[in-house]
């Protein structure tokens, strides 16, 4: 007997899309989180990557544009020690928008609330248990302990997941030593801004915008806001951190001087935090009836991209838990989870280390390193293949029956003329129900579909294949004209 159809612990942007995308897919997710409220410190300031996308063909952009800006290609997005400029693409190869993580997660749990998943916060897992048809969480909650029961349980507990140990999955790979500090600090009297960043300091002189390198460490200079002063220091030999002590803008400006030898004037804080990355992955993100997601799964040593990761592990294996759980799943689908997530969980560590070694290193060697790669970056073809690397969006994941350019890719917001008028790709994948886009009139491909999948009829300019399989998770399962690979790829996704 159990209560809920999945069990997730751990309400952060994981854990609350996973709760949204299985409501939509017609499960009962039941969100059990340890925290009475909101966490206070201030983490991701920032979105980039193919999890825009996702958001917005399910008419959620608009929702956290509403909050912010609109997704912009950036004009300095960090890569280690270097910077990209993606100003210059007619079609950007990565866009990132600048919304506070408490925001995006505020506007998560809202929209997985109104679909009709339940929140429990104040509520800790702290005992699991599993057997061939269930797992149980043994829970703390406001009430006193007690048992939830249900036929799986998402691990969505950030880096140090207690379900992961629970679980006995290992976590092998690197925590650096290196301590970062941010601050975004109003602009303070006696400190010049110039237009291009630089800054105008009484004790140190000019400063220019970018990374300044010291013995010490790096101090990096910027602004995402008008009026508001972006600065990090990245620190080799920091001393004593404690990681419970709340950040301080004393902390900030002793940081500073270690590193630049002087003060740098600092006005009020907006913000203020610190950490340390790791590089890690879950040996395997599925154990019998406990699965894991989002920072339990992995942790990237560069800034800008968990989130996207995160989230995309959600929208991967929320439609495959379902169909799991209502009965419908093709044998091994729930293994697909880890093929394609654990697979890009690596390539997004192999981009993130990479970082790593070219932002190390203060001697001549490291700057020749980062000189000559920032040269590469120049050019166009290089730059844009590091982007997709970064945003995710070069992910392609093995689909049996089909061997066109777009099987295994995120499906192209395609404009389309119906019976019923103009509709998008995007609009189709609102609902995030698997549907076959028949682009030629090809009636025997649409009556293999009926029954299993939504069929919608219509033509694009340039069409790209007589008829598209698109998963929920916007991936293209098979794109063509044979029967014989629709067939296939049917019987592989949707039984
Ligand atoms: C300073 C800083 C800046 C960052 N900047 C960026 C950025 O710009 N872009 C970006 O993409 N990423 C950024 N990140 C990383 C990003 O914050 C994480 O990748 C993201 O929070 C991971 O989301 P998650 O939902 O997987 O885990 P988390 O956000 O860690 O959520 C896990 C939740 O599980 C709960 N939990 C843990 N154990 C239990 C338990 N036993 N029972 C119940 N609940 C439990 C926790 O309380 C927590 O709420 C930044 C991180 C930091 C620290």
């Amino acid at each position: 007997m159990t209560d809920v159809d999945v069990i997730i612990v751990g309400a952060g942007p994981t854990g609350l899309m996973l709760a949204a995308e299985l409501r939509l897919a017609g499960a009962r997710p039941l969100i059990l989180e340890r925290r009475p409220e909101q966490g206070k410190t201030p983490k991701a300031h920032g979105l980039s990557g193919q999890i825009l996308d996702l958001l917005r063909y399910r008419g959620l952009l608009e929702k956290v544009r509403g909050l912010v800006t609109d997704p912009v290609p950036p004009h300095r997005f960090p890569f280690g020690g270097v910077h990209v400029d993606l100003t210059r693409f007619e079609e950007p190869p990565l866009k990132a928008l600048s919304v506070r993580q408490q925001s995006l997660e505020r506007l998560l749990e809202e929209h997985a609330i109104e679909l009709g998943a339940e929140v429990r916060r104040g509520h800790e897992v702290v005992g699991l248990r599993q057997d061939d048809d269930s797992v149980t969480a043994e829970v703390r909650g406001p009430e006193g302990t007690y048992e939830v029961t249900a036929p799986y349980l998402v691990g969505c507990d950030g880096g140090r997941s207690p379900v992961r140990s629970m679980a006995g999955i290992g976590f092998p790979g690197t925590t650096y030593p290196e301590v970062n500090r941010i601050g975004q600090v109003k602009i303070p009297d006696g400190l010049t801004v110039h237009d291009n960043g630089d800054i105008e300091t009484p004790e140190l002189g000019l400063i220019k915008a970018g990374f300044t390198r010291t013995d010490s460490g790096v101090f990096a200079l910027g602004s995402l806001t008008p009026g508001i002063l972006f600065i990090q220091t990245t620190e080799d030999d920091p001393g004593e951190v404690d990681d419970d002590v709340p950040m301080t803008l004393t902390e900030l400006g002793d940081s500073i001087r270690r590193v630049l030898g002087g003060d740098v004037p600092l006005g009020d804080p907006v913000r203020l935090s610190r950490y340390q990355f790791s590089a890690r992955q879950a040996e395997r993100y599925r154990e019998g009836r406990i699965l894991l997601a989002g920072d339990a799964a992995h942790l990237l040593p560069s800034t800008g991209t968990a989130i996207n990761v995160g989230m995309s592990d959600s929208v991967n294996l929320a439609w495959k838990l379902a169909a799991e759980i209502q009965g419908r799943a093709p044998e091994g689908l729930l293994d697909t989870y880890h093929a394609e997530r654990h697979a890009a969980g690596a390539r997004a560590l192999l981009q993130s280390r990479a970082q790593v070694a070219l932002r190390r290193g203060h001697d001549e060697a490291a700057e020749a390193l980062r000189a000559v790669f920032q040269e590469l970056l120049d050019d166009e073809s290089a730059a844009r293949r590091l982007a997709s690397h970064v945003a995710g969006t070069d992910t392609r994941y093995p689909m049996p029956g089909s061997g066109h350019a777009l099987a295994g890719t995120f499906v192209p917001d395609l404009a389309l003329e119906t019976d019923e008028g103009a509709t998008s790709v995007a609009e189709l994948l609102r609902p995030a129900r698997p549907v076959l886009l028949d682009l030629a009139g090809r009636p025997e491909l649409r009556e293999l579909a009926e029954g299993r999948v939504d069929v919608q009829i219509a033509k694009a300019e340039d069409r790209p294949a007589d008829a598209l399989l698109i998963r929920p998770d916007g991936y293209v399962a098979w794109a063509g004209d044979d029967a014989d690979g629709l067939r296939e790829s049917l019987a592989t996704w949707f039984a």
